[in-house]
């Protein structure tokens, strides 16, 4: 006869089996048919590249509007890892780069919060981006860049400023 506690161990590994497939279905669902590895993989290009929506996969012009919203990219089931270390279910979440339709789309499902929603370009496009934040808060720079790429561009152009104010003072230091 098994134990009560091994009946609960039982009854909590069914529910989490159930949840990762429940989760499953809906995510399929929502993304027309694609299986989650797809989504996946389409979600990571759109972070990337900003080539996609990030919602409706399809591809974005180069100057299109997009909005930076935080989307699950992959949800890690439960597991044991290495020597009995137990990890939980998680989600791995990434911002990524949604076009207008499909901001305005999600508008019905969202709590109303405090955020407002602010206009922006990229620093690294140049491309119109909306992004969610209050409205004192000083947005960083991966905030205001519409996807990896850009962030990575204009992290450079920021450094090669910097440096480049930085040696003009150097410059003047040795001329006195
Ligand atoms: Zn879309
Ligand atoms: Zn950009």
């Amino acid at each position: 006869m098994p134990d009560r506690a091994q009946i609960e161990d039982w009854k909590a590994e069914w529910k989490a089996a159930g949840l990762a497939i429940r989760r499953a279905r809906e995510a399929r669902q929502d993304h027309g048919g694609r299986p989650a590895d797809e989504v996946k993989r389409l979600r990571e290009q759109a972070a990337e590249t900003a080539a996609y929506c990030a919602d409706c996969f399809t591809p974005l012009a180069p100057n299109q509007s997009v909005t930076l919203v935080s989307r699950v990219i992959e949800h890690v089931p439960a597991a044991y890892s290495g020597i009995d270390t137990f990890v939980p279910p998680h989600d791995i979440v990434r911002a990524v780069p949604i076009c207008l339709t499909c901001w305005l789309s999600s508008m019905p499902n969202r709590s109303p919060s405090s955020l407002e929603t602010r206009r922006l370009r990229c620093e690294g496009c140049g491309r119109p981006l909306r992004v969610e934040s209050k409205p004192y808060r000083h947005l960083p720079l991966h905030q205001r860049c519409c996807c990896a790429a850009c962030l990575l561009t204009s992290k450079r152009r920021h450094n090669y400023e910097r440096r480049g104010v930085r040696d003009a003072d150097e410059a003047l230091l040795h001329r006195w």
